[in-house]
């Protein structure tokens, strides 16, 4: 900032004593594979404030090649230029394109308008770099636009304007930073006598308004407008005259420092989106959607598929707390026939409670112990009758361990068993099938064909009758409690039936579920003399082995979402690639009206972001609807995750960022005097 102020109060000064324009021993030289153009040869040429010169010559002769020196869009080959007493070569890109915006207005032999904007946006074009407001600028243009006489065409686009309207447009556009210098190349060569005679006129008029007009032309005619007349034949000057005209104001005069407060020269956000929005994405909205497909895809499959894991681990974590989240269980093993008769021979019990008492004792870090048995029975309460029940004897801490608790009355406790108490505690669908009604506890209902008194009614739990590992979860809603010791002695049928199903240790904590295990089965099987008749289930263990399958699935996924990002980001370079060779000329135009290499970056890199960033919103609603859809057809759970569709966005933007830089690079890097040529 403090480099500007001090660059444009230097510029004031020095123009008052200063020529404004100050060429020596300049040279501009072509290669053009061997051979070599010398455009212009050893100029030397004083220009100062206020002069209306007419540069003059043969086609081919380097005019253009000149003012494009002068209005510092190129560089020379050798020799010094002092703008305002500025030596340019000592200005960096920036400072320079400040320059170029504030104090020189082109107008050109192809009015070079942006066919995008409307007749308002293009007068404004060179405000956009200044970094003004919106409304300040639309309101300068307006009245730019009333002066050339197109006050009632503010909303037209060039396509909809004749060439000479286009001219004028061009004109205010030259004037709208109140520059002190015009560089008008051919401004009449493509227009008819008529409209040329206007054209001419309004240059006057600029020029008695304080204004350094700087006219190229072949047309001796339109030269005689000037004061002076510079000729150039074959680069070098060859005749320098006054002419009869003299313009009204001389030297330094009409220059004073306008307030510039608004003009912070960056490009403001809003006009960079707008910029990338109109002129990248919407200009071509079939494109823009083909170049998004990979980012899209590859979005899609990464929340789609994680939001199936995710839910896939959420109902298997569920399920496990079913079972008792730190637990491990000693399982009877279901044995047939002749295995079965083997592994009796040898331990004839199976999982028995003395297990369960000899754990307790010798393993550390239990937090509480529970041993059950299940038969199924009928039961009955009055005249009504159901069948095929799980009843299942409890021993110890049962509630806990299962973390499954009587809503109504109590569970079944320690003085039941040594008593030998006949009661039960049932599960919440079998008070309803029963008809025990609102007060099921006190009442008598017979079991097999023992009466047994109801002491509670157990909570009523959302179970999901499934398999986790190879251990099915019951519907404990549909069971009944009783004592284990008065299961084995009313209900106890086959000789050969293990005391217990299994016993169930719930440990402190999950950090040694394995070493304990291990140490549970070395234990038991000493107990069982070596008879393998029974299992060690971690649920957790258990669970982590199916999360790391799912794990390499995971992998999987995030190299196929990775592969598609990279062909999506291929896609946005080859496009924006195409779009930069394809709008060399937009680029040329703006760099003439004061955009400098990196706004002409940001304008390409925010394209390419804003393509990835839809590309990933869009991706992200794809991966939605899709897991959505799963969900709906194959009844699959699924969960999205706030994180990973933050990580999908920055993705995204990554992307847009990593392959549109090159892109952008290139665009800012475009030599604007090729630009402008063709
Ligand atoms: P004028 O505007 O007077 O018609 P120019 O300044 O356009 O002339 O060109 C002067 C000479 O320099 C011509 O011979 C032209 O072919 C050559 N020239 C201009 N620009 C380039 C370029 N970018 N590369 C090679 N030769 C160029
Ligand atoms: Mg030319």
């Amino acid at each position: 900032m403090s480099q500007s102020n001090s660059l444009e109060s230097d510029f004031y000064t020095k123009a008052m004593t200063h020529p404004i324009i100050e060429i020596k021993h300049l040279s501009r030289i072509f290669q053009m594979g061997q051979y070599q153009v010398d455009a212009l040869r050893d100029i030397n040429l004083t220009i100062h404030a206020g002069e209306f010169v007419a540069i003059k010559g043969p086609s081919g002769s380097g005019k253009s090649t000149l003012m494009y020196l002068i209005g510092c869009l190129d560089t020379p080959s050798s020799g010094e230029y002092r703008l305002c007493g500025q030596e340019i070569s000592q200005l960096d890109d920036q400072e320079i394109s400040r320059l170029r915006n504030r104090q020189i207005g082109f107008v050109f032999q192809q009015f070079c308008l942006l066919s995008e904007l409307d007749v308002l946006e293009n007068t404004a074009l060179g405000m956009t770099y200044a970094g003004t407001k919106q409304s300040w600028r639309r309101s300068q243009a307006q009245e730019l636009a009333n002066q050339v006489g197109l006050g009632n065409r503010i909303d037209h686009r060039p396509s909809q304007l004749s060439g000479g309207q286009q001219q004028r447009v061009a004109i205010a556009r030259a004037m709208v930073g109140q520059p002190q210098i015009i560089l008008a190349d051919e401004p009449t060569g493509n227009l008819d006598t008529h409209t040329s005679d206007e054209i001419m006129e309004r240059l006057h008029k600029l020029n008695t308004s304080g204004k350094t007009v700087i006219l190229v032309t072949h047309d001796h005619k339109v030269a005689e407008h000037a004061e002076r007349i510079i000729t150039l034949v074959d680069g070098r000057v060859v005749s320098d005259k006054r002419t009869t005209r003299e313009s009204p104001l001389h030297d330094g005069a009409g220059i004073e420092p306008e307030t510039r407060h608004n003009m912070t020269g960056n490009l403001r956000n809003d006009d960079l989106i707008k910029m990338a929005l109109r002129e990248g994405l919407l200009a071509h909205k079939l494109r823009s959607m083909l170049t998004m497909l990979g980012i899209i895809f590859g979005i899609a499959a990464v929340i789609a598929m994680t939001a199936i894991t995710e839910g896939g681990k959420q109902h298997q974590l569920k399920q496990l707390r079913q079972i008792g989240m730190n637990n491990i269980q000693v399982r009877d093993l279901d044995l047939q026939a002749a295995s079965l008769l083997r592994q009796r021979r040898i331990n004839p019990r199976g999982v028995t409670l003395d297990d369960m008492q000899y754990l307790r004792q010798h393993i550390n870090g239990v937090g509480a112990v529970a041993a059950w048995k299940v038969l199924t029975a009928e039961i009955r309460y009055g005249s009504t009758v159901v069948g095929d029940v799980d009843v299942v004897g409890v021993h110890g801490e049962f509630e806990s361990v299962a973390n499954y608790h009587a809503v109504q009355g109590r569970f079944i406790d320690t003085i039941d068993e040594q008593r030998f108490a006949r009661v039960c505690a049932i599960g919440p669908e079998i008070s309803d099938e029963l008809n025990l009604g609102v007060e099921p506890v006190g009442k008598a209902i017979i079991i097999g064909d023992q009466p047994f008194v109801v002491v509670g009614v157990m909570q009523s739990k959302l179970f999901t009758d499934s398999k986790i590992a190879d251990i099915s979860i019951a519907n404990r809603n549909r069971q009944i409690f009783v004592p284990h010791r008065v299961l084995r002695f009313f209900f106890r049928k086959d000789e050969y039936a293990s005391e217990l199903d299994a016993i169930s240790l719930r440990m402190q904590s999950d950090a040694e579920l394995v070493g304990q295990s291990k140490l549970i089965n070395h234990i038991v099987s000493q107990l069982h003399l070596g008879a393998e008749d029974f299992g060690i289930f971690v649920p957790l263990e258990k669970l982590m082995q199916a999360q790391q399958t799912k794990r390499v699935f995971n992998v999987i996924i995030v190299v196929i979402a990775g592969i598609s990002l990279i062909v999506g980001g291929i896609g946005i370079m080859n496009i924006m690639l195409a779009n930069v060779t394809e709008r060399t000329r937009e680029i040329g135009i703006r760099r003439a009206m004061g955009a400098s290499r990196r706004h002409v970056l940001h304008q390409f890199l925010v394209e390419s972001l804003l393509i990835a960033l839809f590309g990933g919103f869009l991706g992200l609603l794809a991966g939605i609807g899709s897991g959505l859809l799963v969900q709906q057809i194959f009844g699959l759970r699924v969960a999205f995750g706030w994180p990973i569709m933050a990580i999908a966005t920055l993705v995204s933007m990554a992307v847009g960022i990593a392959f549109g830089i090159y892109p952008a690079w290139l665009a800012a890097n475009k030599n604007p005097v090729e630009a402008l040529r063709n």
